[in-house]
């Protein structure tokens, strides 16, 4: 006999795969859809990592808004990235 299984969902990421990409998402980083639906997905059920995202999120919320300068140059960066794959 294996372990058994606590989540229903088969692909369900994990606690530890959710805690590694949230930075990711919360940066607007993680350009997979896949992974975004994924990630959302395992915050719908577990309370633990939804609470990390409400404090990361509040946390970057305080970092941005004292460095602003950096929040636009990551997004300086993205645009041109987009304008380059035109
Ligand atoms: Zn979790």
């Amino acid at each position: 006999m294996t372990e058994h299984e606590h989540e229903s969902h088969p692909d369900d990421i994990g606690c530890l795969e959710a805690i590694n990409g949230l930075y990711a998402y919360l940066d607007g980083e993680m350009n997979d859809p896949e992974a975004v639906a994924r990630f959302e997905r395992h915050l719908d059920h577990c309370r633990a990592c939804y609470s990390r995202l409400e404090l990361e999120t509040a946390l970057a919320e305080h970092i941005r808004k004292s460095a602003k300068s950096r929040a636009s140059a990551g997004l300086h960066g993205r645009l041109r990235r987009l304008i380059d794959s035109l």
